[in-house]
């Protein structure tokens, strides 16, 4: 394949980067990136040079593994060398992989060995005639390091073999993990940050970090530990003793070394997959790190005949766990408008996988955040997603910024109408604020039929889209003039489909006036604000007409809600809008049975709820319609105010301030039986 001059320039920039991550994290002990970033960026260096071998120079970090350490260790060289292992990041890959070593051997039929991933460092032990003689570092793979003065401190490694006729034994080969248990990581990084040291980034490299210490005393009292998982014998024909992997967990099992006890026997990759899914969580309870599933096909026979690479066993492969973090390169910044007329830039990235899911767009919230990043479009950048939380940019690798980027702009211009935005000052928000901007319309649209709104089921993004683009509407109160016959008008529209949309458009006016006025989308009116306001102006004429002032007094609302909905009711537009709205027949009114409700005479009178979490059987709203029918008033979040506090499942933040506050917590239960009373 031709290669372009920036494909010659990436692959250098790779290179370089890898090179010093690869320094800082195998001879320095102190990573300056995550683990998955750097594998990503390896597999791109590693395709880029599949494609054009000739930029494969020998120095390049995929031709290598590890780093040859420069330490006042002996250097020796290893009997067998000590791989990698080739890297499988899901399922689809460990297929991949599996197919590829059935190509080459025939029979084919195979069992696994699935065996967890601990997160140490590699060291092999040589024993003669049954004594420890020799522990050595992993190094480049060819030679480690001599740090057997260390390794004799490792209590869960036996200086002599327990095997009988051991004595007949030339040599035997052992490789293992050695590890730190997390909860002793924790403490030598408590310990190191007492003394001004700099932390430990990960077990991994304290444990190697630890092994590489010139003073055995501190190896000893740091307390490694040693997982072992391999096994060579020479000077007797080992065949005899072990033909699988799993014969030779048992045999280091026997012969004093710790294996790991999770291991599995598989019988075809479902199971492997079954393993992998049950360790995804369940690895979170272990007191020690793992980063993946390492299998083996369990037949030595097999493994002989497969061989390995230049860099790993053909017969094995590391199945890792997704990462939260990855890089990926920024192919455009668009702009996207809401209903506020907000504009929000948006990053649309190469597509990456992320805990578990393909992330191709990440928010970069406002100007002020992407100057803060200087994330331009080429840039590559991290991008993060912890748990359910949505991805986001972390940071741009800079050393991987090609020559030609521009900073990032943020139009004048609105991307949708094209008119010019407003930015306030103090405010980071850049804002569309012509009313008509078909992008804002879209966005109201959208809000009016939502669920805690109107609720009109049946019109999505799609339809929205549809309606406002083919010009059926141009306002909410367009909704209510809408016919079949102007439905027939949009894409795949049968009769059905159409009558049933305007039954539910009709049904919305049934809707109270709470949710009209939260429908409206007023800047800071959320659904718990629209019912504060629709419980003391019982009509729209009188919230229209209510001073400012008198706004702000409502308990739950301050100052800077009551000067968006004063100001909302001020411009023209919206007073049309809602003169349009009460003639299609819309609530603008409690009914007499809602607006009877009196603070003072009922049950809850008075009393100030907030509800969090999940409740077992009342859905939110339904416990909010209970609370306020008995006089109660609800507001979105706890203060000294706040009487009682609703708890369900999966409380958060306000639970714990609750608490500080010592606000009583009532359970859905407990609500109930003083609704009762
Ligand atoms: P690896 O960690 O992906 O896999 C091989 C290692 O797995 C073995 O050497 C062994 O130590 C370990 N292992 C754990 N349990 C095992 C078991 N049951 N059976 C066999 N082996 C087991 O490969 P690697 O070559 O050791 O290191 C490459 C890794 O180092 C990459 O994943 C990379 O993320 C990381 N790295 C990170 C940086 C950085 O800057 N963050 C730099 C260089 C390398």
């Amino acid at each position: 394949m031709v290669q372009t001059h920036t494909e010659v320039k990436r692959v250098e920039e790779l290179r370089r980067l890898l090179q010093q991550a690869s320094y800082a994290y195998y001879v320095l002990d102190t990573p300056v990136m995550e683990d998955a970033v750097y594998d990503q960026l390896y597999r791109e260096l590693q395709q880029l040079e599949i494609q054009h071998p000739e930029l494969v120079t020998p120095d390049s970090p995929t031709q290598r593994i590890g780093e040859r350490p420069a330490t006042q260790f002996l250097s020796v060289r290893h009997n067998i060398p000590l791989y990698s292992l080739e890297n499988a990041f899901n399922v689809d890959e460990l297929q991949g992989w599996d197919q590829r070593w059935r190509r080459q051997v025939t029979p084919t039929e195979a069992q696994y060995v699935a065996e967890l991933k601990i997160d140490g460092s590699a060291i092999a032990l040589t024993y003669e005639n049954g004594i420890l003689v020799r522990g050595a570092t992993r190094g480049d793979g060819v030679a480690g390091e001599d740090i057997t003065q260390n390794v004799r401190t490792i209590r869960s490694i036996p200086l002599r073999l327990n095997f009988d006729g051991i004595e007949n034994i030339a040599k035997v080969e052992v490789r293992g993990e050695a590890f730190l248990p997390l909860e002793v990581f924790k403490q030598i990084n408590e310990e190191r940050q007492k003394a001004g040291e700099q932390l430990f980034a990960n077990p991994r490299n304290a444990a190697a970090g630890t092994l590489r210490q010139l003073d055995s005393k501190i190896v000893a009292r740091r307390r490694l530990d040693f997982f072992a998982y391999t096994l060579h014998i020479s000077g007797m024909d080992d065949a005899s003793i072990t033909n699988t992997q799993w014969e030779a967990l048992e045999l280091l099992q026997k012969m004093g070394f710790r294996v790991n006890p999770n291991h599995k026997l598989c019988q075809s990759l479902a199971e492997v997959a079954d393993y992998y899914n049950y360790w995804d969580t369940e690895r979170l309870n272990l007191p020690y790190m793992t980063d993946g599933v390492v299998l083996k096909l369990n037949s030595f026979k097999l493994q002989e005949q497969l061989g390995f690479t230049q860099r790993f066993p053909r017969w094995a492969v590391a199945l890792k766990y997704p990462a939260e973090e990855a890089p990926t390169r920024v192919e455009n910044i668009a702009v996207n408008v809401g209903r506020t007329g907000a504009l929000t830039p948006l990053a649309q990235m190469r597509p990456v996988q992320l805990a578990g899911t393909t992330v191709s767009r990440a928010t970069l919230h406002n100007s002020d955040r992407i100057a803060q990043l200087d994330i331009r479009i080429g840039d590559t950048v991290i991008v993060r997603k912890a748990g359910e939380i949505i991805p986001e940019v972390v940071r741009v690798i800079k050393e991987l910024r090609p020559a030609d980027t521009q900073p990032f702009i943020m139009p004048s211009d609105c991307p949708v109408c094209g008119q010019p935005v407003v930015r306030e000052t103090g405010e980071a928000v850049t804002r569309c604020v012509n009313a008509s901007c078909p992008a804002i319309l879209k966005g109201s649209i959208e809000h009016w039929v939502s669920r805690d709104a109107l609720d009109i089921k049946g019109v999505g993004e799609k339809l929205v889209h549809q309606l406002v683009d083919k010009g059926l509407v141009h306002s909410v109160a367009d909704l209510y003039d809408l016919t079949t016959e102007r439905l027939f008008a949009l894409e795949r529209m049968g009769e059905k489909s159409a009558q049933k949309l305007i039954e539910a458009i009709a049904q919305s006016k049934n809707q109270p006036w709470s949710r009209v006025l939260y429908g409206l989308g007023i800047r800071h009116v959320g659904s718990v604000n629209a019912q504060l306001l629709s419980e003391k102006y019982r009509a729209v004429a009188e919230l229209s007409s209510a001073k400012q002032s008198d706004i702000a007094g409502i308990y739950g609302i301050g100052a800077e809600i009551a000067q968006s909905v004063y100001q909302w009711f001020r411009i023209g537009a919206n007073q049309t809008l809602i003169e349009r709205l009460q003639g299609a027949g819309l609530q603008f009114a409690n009914t007499e049975e809602i607006s009877a409700v009196d603070h003072d005479n009922f049950k809850l009178g008075g009393k100030t709820f907030v509800i969090t979490g999940t409740l077992p059987t009342l859905k939110r709203d339904e416990a909010k319609a209970l609370i306020q029918k008995a006089g109660g008033k609800i507001t979105e979040s706890v203060s000294k105010k706040t009487d009682y506090l609703v708890v369900g499942e999966d409380a958060g933040s306000k639970l714990e301030k609750a608490q500080s506050l010592g606000i009583k917590q009532l359970t859905e239960a407990e609500l109930m039986k003083i609704l009762a009373e």
